[in-house]
Formats: C-alpha cells, sequence, structure tokens
C-alpha cells in the first residue's frame, strides 16, 4: 500500500490499490499521553460467586459474529446463552452505526455469503434496506455501476450487494432470530474472567448491576471482536498496528438528519473540481474532515470517520480520547457542511453511536489462518466453512478454514468475528460484517456438535460441521466432497 501526506500535518491518504477499495484519511492521535501516575496497587480479595447459569454453548458478544453464532448453535441443536454488554444485538453494524454492510456477492454477481445473512435480508422489512435490485448484481453497464458507486454498491465497475440498512431494524430482527430459536438471552452482562480449568475454558464470569457471576458452559464463543476472553485465558493472538492503515483506526460514527443525499451525491458527482475544494476547505477548517455515505434513506447521511491512528482499543484512556475527539469532529462537521455542503443546509445530529468503532484490537494465533499469500489460490481448504469475495476482481474467492477459528492450544473455545486469525491484509475483509455472520455461523455449529458429542472443538468431525453449515445455506464449495461423504 503507497502513503502519502496531505495538507494535514498529522494526516495520510490510503492510495487505491488492490488491497483497498476506498481511499481515506487517516489522522494520528493529538498528542501523545504522559504515563499514567502510579498509584500503586490494590488487592482484591478472592471471594465465592454465584453460578448464574448453566449453558452448552456460551456465546459472548452479541455482534454479527455472536448473533450469527447463538443462533446457528440453536439452530443445531444446542442449548445456548448469549451475553451482550449492552442493550441491543447487532455490534457495530447496530450500536456503532456500521449500517453499510459490505460486499456479499462476488465480482461475477453470485451470492457467495449466504445462511444467515440471507434470512436477515429475507427477512428485514423493505424499506429498512437500500441496494440495487439483485438482477444487477455483477452488471459492469456504465451507467449502472455510476449510479451505484455513489451509493456503496458498485466497485472496479461492477455493481455488488453491499446495502445500507435500518440499525434499529436489525437490531429487532437480531433479537426474534434468537429468541425464536429458544437461546437464552443475556443483556447488560460483561464477560470479565474466562473460567479456565485443565487447558479448556469452562465458562465466563460476567459483571451485571446484580455484581460478579459466572456462567458454566460445554462450549465458550469468544464473539467480543477485541479477543478478551481467549486472550485472557492464555491463548496467543496478534496486536500488531500500522500507521497510517485503516485496519487498526478507530472512530465513533454518526448519522446527520435532515439531509438531501440525491443533492449531495449530485454535486459530488457532477462538480468534481467544487468538490475537490470543498474537501480542502473542510480540512483546513476542521483538521479531522470526512466525506458521507448513503445510508437506508435520502434524509439520513452517514459518517463512519474521521479514522483516528495511534490509540489502542484496549487503553481505556484512548477509547476515551478518540469518543471525545469524534464528538468534537461531529460538531464542527455540523458547522461546515450545513454552511458549505449542498443538501445539508438543514441537517442535524441525529445521533453519535453507542458503540465505538473498533477495526482492530486482537486477532487470534489460531491452528490456521485466512492468508495474504493463498489470495490467488482459489482452490477450498479441505476444512472450509465459508467463503468470501476478494478484495478485487484481480483475486478468485477466497476460503476460509475452520483452523481459523481455533486457538493453537487452548481448548473449549472457539473465536469468530473481526479477531478470527488472520494476517493483517486479510483481516482488511474478514473483519467486514458479512464474513463476520459467516465466521460467526460456523463457530456457533462447530460450537454446537462439540458440546452434543462431548469432544473439545478442534476434535469436531469436519464433514459433519460441512453438512450442517449447508443445511443452514452456508455457501461451500467443497459441497460434492461433503455430499459424498
Ligand atoms: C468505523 C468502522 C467502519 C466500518 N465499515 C464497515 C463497512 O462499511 N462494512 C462492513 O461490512 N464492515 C465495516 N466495518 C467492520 C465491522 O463493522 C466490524 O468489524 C464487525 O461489526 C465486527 O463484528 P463482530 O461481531 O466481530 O464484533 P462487534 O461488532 O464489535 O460486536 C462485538 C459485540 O460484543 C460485545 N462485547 C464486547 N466485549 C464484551 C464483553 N467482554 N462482554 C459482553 N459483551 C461484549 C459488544 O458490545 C458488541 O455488541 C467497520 C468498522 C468500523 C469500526
Amino acid at each position: 500500500m503507497t502513503v502519502r501526506s496531505t495538507v494535514h500535518p498529522t494526516v495520510h491518504t490510503t492510495v487505491r490499490s488492490d488491497e483497498r477499495i476506498l481511499q481515506s484519511d487517516i489522522f494520528g492521535r493529538e498528542q501523545q499521553r504522559a504515563p499514567r501516575a502510579d498509584h500503586g496497587w490494590h488487592e482484591e480479595a478472592a471471594r465465592r460467586i454465584p453460578v448464574y447459569h448453566r449453558t452448552g454453548v456460551l456465546v459472548v458478544g452479541g455482534g454479527p459474529s455472536g448473533t450469527a453464532a447463538a443462533a446457528a448453535a440453536a439452530q443445531a441443536g444446542a442449548d445456548v446463552t448469549l451475553l451482550e454488554r449492552y442493550n441491543h444485538l447487532g455490534g457495530l453494524s447496530t450500536g456503532g452505526l456500521v449500517i453499510w454492510i459490505d460486499r456479499m456477492s462476488d465480482w461475477q454477481g453470485q451470492l457467495v455469503i449466504r445462511g444467515f445473512a440471507e434470512e436477515l435480508f429475507d427477512r428485514l422489512p423493505a424499506d429498512a434496506v437500500a441496494g440495487p435490485p439483485r438482477a444487477d448484481w455483477g452488471s459492469r453497464d456504465a451507467a449502472k455501476a455510476a449510479h451505484w458507486a455513489q451509493r456503496t454498491a458498485a466497485y472496479h465497475g461492477v455493481v455488488t450487494w453491499s446495502p445500507t440498512i435500518d440499525p434499529e431494524r436489525l437490531k429487532l430482527l437480531s433479537q426474534d432470530l434468537v429468541l425464536e430459536r429458544g437461546v437464552k438471552l443475556v443483556y447488560h452482562g460483561w464477560g470479565t474472567e474466562p473460567i479456565v480449568e485443565g487447558g479448556a475454558v469452562k465458562g465466563v464470569i460476567f459483571e451485571s448491576k446484580e455484581g460478579r457471576m459466572a456462567i458454566r458452559a460445554e462450549v465458550v464463543v469468544d464473539a467480543t471482536g477485541d479477543g478478551d476472553l481467549f486472550a485472557r485465558a492464555g491463548a496467543a493472538f496478534d496486536n500488531d498496528i500500522e500507521a497510517a492503515d485503516v485496519h487498526h483506526c478507530m472512530n465513533t460514527a454518526w448519522l446527520f438528519g435532515g439531509v438531501d443525499m440525491r443533492r449531495w451525491i449530485a454535486f459530488r458527482a457532477g462538480e468534481p473540481e467544487r468538490y475537490a475544494q470543498f474537501m480542502e476547505q473542510g480540512r483546513a477548517a476542521c483538521g479531522l474532515f470526512e466525506r458521507p455515505f448513503v445510508s437506508w434513506r435520502d434524509d439520513i447521511a452517514l459518517f463512519m470517520g474521521p479514522r483516528q491512528t495511534g490509540y489502542s482499543a484496549l487503553d481505556v484512556d484512548d477509547l476515551t480520547a478518540v469518543e471525545v475527539r469524534s464528538h468534537h469532529a461531529m460538531r464542527q462537521h455540523l458547522e461546515h457542511y450545513r454552511a458549505h455542503a449542498p443538501g445539508f443546509e438543514q441537517a442535524f445530529m441525529m445521533l453519535s453511536a453507542p458503540q465505538i468503532g473498533v477495526r482492530h484490537a486482537r486477532r487470534l494465533k489460531g491452528v490456521d489462518a485466512v492468508l495474504r499469500s493463498r489470495w490467488p489460490e482459489g482452490t477450498p481448504r479441505p476444512d472450509e466453512i465459508g467463503v468470501t469475495p476478494a478484495v478485487s476482481p484481480a483475486f478468485p474467492n477466497i476460503s476460509i478454514p475452520y483452523g481459523a477459528l481455533l486457538p493453537q492450544a487452548l481448548d473449549g473455545l472457539l473465536a469468530c468475528g473481526r479477531h478470527i486469525s488472520c494476517d493483517k491484509n486479510s483481516h482488511g475483509f474478514m473483519r467486514e460484517i458479512p464474513q463476520c455472520w459467516i465466521t460467526g455461523q460456523a463457530a456457533g455449529v462447530a460450537a454446537a456438535l462439540a458440546a452434543g458429542a462431548g469432544v473439545a472443538p478442534r476434535a469436531v468431525d469436519v464433514a459433519r460441521l460441512q453438512r450442517t453449515l449447508q443445511q443452514q445455506g452456508v455457501y461451500l464449495r467443497s459441497a460434492e466432497t461433503v455430499a459424498a461423504a
């Protein structure tokens, strides 16, 4: 990836390459923090805590991956509990206002992100989804591609299935889906410590308004996004960060209401010189400056930046600093957009995301991984549990191996979502919402099979796992071999 500096001293602009679809400004942290004062230690006394619940599969984290995991595990017959620290499901795809669901069709227009994802889109109300009609997925028609390029759904001249959605509808539907399948749903519970016995995770201690309690489980799925549980249980992980790469940036997204996105798009697409001038002025006036994306409605604009680098998603002071900086940026953007952006004259601050936008904190070091070196292969891994579209038409679809969900040594736990085992290039797409649904569904089914058979997740019969995933509608290329098994 090439990186060049632009007007603002702390700004880097990532330049499009085969590995990046979007150009984006990335802003360095405001200032280095002084080292934390040493206030000494407090000795926490050991104490007996109640076992709140016993379950077959415990999923911790109700984001895209955790919701898919819980729904899939219950569908596969397991007794499932889903623990979420906030008051809704969907994680960043709802509470984080990441309401642009990235590509689910490949460059030929074939839908490869299926299963749980397909069920969601079949059931979301029509007015909660904005995206191209199915007949146009994969279209290279110049006029269609130009239209959808302005609406998050065409890249490299190809129309893709990458719609925007209404986050409240997705919250509700996610909740319906897990409750319908009999999942025990626990909101307002923050998983704090894995219970590890004999090298295997046997449950989780969580905090709530009731204090500290335990949930005992046969298998735990870590869907926290940040690897909270596998890290604390001692599993190996990567947390590499790269300055000026979008990969680890954080920010709190927001929505402006009262806008006219059609006028904005006409300005942006029709007046490139004025638009470039507007962006330069915005950077000069605000420092951190971001352009809007469309949402599921033309009167609501989505801002998923400015992206901020140099902060850690595992440091409470850094998380606070990013929130404060993002909230300030929202106010500055409102003033600048109202004064200068066609379509934004009546804009108002509709909502800043209840969940901070963390793209990367830790990634599991798994038995296997999704690797950049394998992108050109195009062949299914023997333990394929899902297929992802490639970053550009230059590569074939990419196989996701079961081994990417399995810790190298730790038993009793599976990982899914944005902290699965992959290298940093592959993380660019493996962290996207559709891929999180895929790895979540696979982790849920694998956990159900492990709990049902009384075996460790690494000992699950892979052919049976693949068959069950196919029965749940997941697209696998090893279909014929699996069917013959
Ligand atoms: C600003 C930004 C823009 C993005 N843009 C896009 C995009 O355009 N398209 C796209 O598809 N993807 C995009 N992504 C990526 C995508 O949103 C995330 O990677 C994806 O949501 C990750 O899903 P997840 O289930 O792994 O984790 P999350 O969505 O982070 O969900 C984790 C859930 O676990 C809960 N949790 C965490 N820790 C605990 C705990 N200890 N106990 C209990 N609960 C816990 C959280 O509250 C949360 O609900 C973007 C991400 C960001 C930050």
